[in-house]
């Protein structure tokens, strides 16, 4: 059970809908995640696209890992939580020249540059800031995730990364960028990945590009290696925290490296997907002839993943349930059908007023919360303000 007796009343007594983070989880998952990368001598970024609510940062930022952003303000948000530029990468394939500018005047870590036509821009604006801009080349290395279409990032046909095709040209431009030194090479093939073979085909993957750009002597100092490690959201009291030991025993076997090369990864999801659940009020519930409806005050404007990705999310009654479950279609107020939690979900007989929790709402929740309709700012609560 997420709550104690007397969180329970706490809880019975806030307005809902609104996002519940358990710190402790948090702060216990990266630990984990720190002491398995740690012992690899890996470096991890988080990136923040996943999360961004201040506490959640401010507690990651003290475990001292780097950040991931994908945008200029998401860049600005990691220094200003505290995070230190030189441990900040900053990917994303529509970086605006006011973007780069303030990634420039931090002085980060990396750009993870994704266009030969970005790196001429980088190059340009980094020569007119008079500095020298770090970048790895972000690689689509064409690994299918196998993992829904709308979050698979590494295949030919999308849009992250230059694809192989064109390196023999993208090494030919950063050769001539006087600005613009080229320290690595990116990957990101996609998110919620559970299938561990995935990164095992993209280490032998990465292996071949490093060979590839060492034969042409470049030396590569950085491999990042990206994110995408999955979470289990069918049972996240089981496996509140993902098998990191797994996951980064992968790249410590697969991956060639000397030691003069460091290994860098990006993990969002898998971080901070279990700490957080989103609370929500049943408004009214409706029984058509063969159906029955849940309609909560949570919607798609609170939690938009199943809307976006039909994903699953585990939901459960919070507090006293009665033993007879009945398979309900769990919706949302918003004026739109794809507002829809999930359909046919077993639980417990449930009436006006009874709380839910909608599990492993941690990564990609609160972040992609909009007012459509209106609707109320994000509400929010911690473990220990409870
Ligand atoms: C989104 C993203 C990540 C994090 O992905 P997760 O699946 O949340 O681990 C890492 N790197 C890049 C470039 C991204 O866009």
């Amino acid at each position: 059970m997420l709550f104690t007796k007397s969180q329970q009343e706490k809880i019975g007594t806030l307005e809902t809908p609104f996002y519940y983070y358990d710190l402790a989880l948090l702060d216990d998952t990266l630990k984990q995640a720190k002491a398995a990368a740690d012992k690899r001598d890996f470096h991890v970024h988080y990136a923040l696209k996943a999360n961004f609510n201040d506490r959640v940062l401010e507690t990651i930022q003290r475990r001292g890992l780097g950040a991931d952003c994908v945008s200029g303000n998401e860049v600005q948000k990691a220094i200003d939580s505290g995070f230190s530029a030189d441990k900040i990468t900053f990917a994303g394939v529509g970086k605006s020249d006011k973007e780069i500018r303030t990634a420039l005047a931090h002085g980060i870590f990396a750009f993870n540059v994704e266009s030969i036509q970005e790196m001429e821009v980088i190059d340009a604006l980094a020569a007119e800031a008079g500095v020298i801009a770090n970048v790895s080349l972000r690689i689509n290395p064409n690994v299918d995730a196998h993992t829904h279409h709308y979050i698979t990032t590494g295949l030919d046909e999308n849009k992250f990364g230059v694809p192989t095709s064109e390196l023999e040209k993208a090494a030919a431009v950063i050769r001539q960028a006087a600005h613009v030194e080229l320290m690595g090479l990116h990957f990101h093939v996609g998110s919620q990945i559970t299938d561990m073979n995935v990164f095992k085909s993209l280490c032998v993957k990465v292996n071949e590009w490093k060979n590839w750009f060492e034969e042409r002597g470049t030396t590569i100092r950085v491999l990042n290696v990206g994110g995408g490690l999955g979470v289990d959201y069918q049972h996240p009291d089981e496996n509140p925290i993902p098998d990191f030991e797994a996951y980064f025993d992968i790249f410590d076997k697969f991956l060639e490296r000397t030691s003069q090369q460091e290994v860098h990864f990006e993990l969002g999801r898998a971080l901070v997907a279990q700490c957080g659940s989103l609370l929500s009020k049943v408004l009214y519930t409706k029984s058509g002839i063969k159906k029955h409806f849940l309609v909560l005050d949570a919607g798609m404007t609170e939690l938009m993943r199943p809307a976006l990705y039909q994903a699953y999310h585990k939901m459960e009654r919070v507090g006293d349930t009665s033993e007879t479950l009945l398979n309900y279609d769990v919706v949302g107020p918003i004026c739109e059908s794809s507002d829809c939690f999930g359909k046919e979900v077993p639980l417990p007989v449930s009436k006006r007023g009874d709380l839910l929790a909608i599990r492993t709402a941690g990564a990609y929740g609160e972040v992609m919360a909009s007012r459509y309709n209106l609707r109320d700012e994000i509400r929010y609560v911690y473990n220990d303000t409870l």
